[in-house]
């Protein structure tokens, strides 16, 4: 592998911020689905069907988070990424240390 590496392509970094942008909106979604399904465990907790209904989305959803996080590649060196927050690309690859800009501000 060659040191520094290449910067990435605006392809490849349009790619990257696509799939953060994916990420932020599914945790949005996510984290208050997941709390208001503990809210209501704790409620009704009486009501068996209702606890595992709510027992399944809680592990679909943490499924679901848990692929997305290990869906994206770094593009040069194929190593999977480590997101530092829940939402937020790294500054850097942690192996190739080929840094990710980050998207444009929106107006
Ligand atoms: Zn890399």
């Amino acid at each position: 592998m060659q040191f520094p590496p290449e910067p990435l392509t605006q392809d490849e970094q349009e790619r990257l911020w696509r799939w953060e942008k994916r990420s932020v909106r599914f945790y949005a979604v996510a984290i208050p689905a997941l709390f208001a399904a503990c809210l209501l465990t704790f409620f009704f907790s009486e009501i068996a069907w209702l606890r595992r209904t709510l027992l399944v989305v809680a592990a679909v959803l943490v499924g679901a988070a848990t692929v997305l996080q290990l869906s994206e590649k770094c593009p040069r060196c194929r190593a999977k990424l480590r997101m530092k927050s829940l939402m937020r690309l790294p500054a850097r690859c942690s192996y190739c240390g080929v840094a990710f800009e980050r998207p444009p501000e929106p107006e």
